[in-house]
């Protein structure tokens, strides 16, 4: 796909876990679809995805649990 930054070929979507906000207002958000490109390094969301990341954020406020426990590795 197109990079919105650099407007060359080679752009391509990589999922990755985002977090927003801070203390009892974090959220982490799974497999957002991330733009990376490689010819200019840039990564960005498109309007899209940022608009649905809100959505998600302001459902999460009416979400009561938690998962507040560090995970560690065992290894
Ligand atoms: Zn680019």
């Amino acid at each position: 796909m197109i990079c919105d930054s650099c407007g060359h070929d080679g752009a391509r979507i990589k999922r990755v876990s985002r977090s927003y906000g801070k203390g009892d207002d974090m959220v982490v958000i799974d497999k957002v679809p991330i733009v990376v490109c490689a010819h200019c390094g840039e990564s960005y969301m498109t309007a899209e995805t940022a608009h649905e990341v809100e959505r998600l954020r302001l459902h999460k406020k009416n979400v009561k649990s938690r998962r507040l426990a560090p995970v560690i590795d065992y290894v």
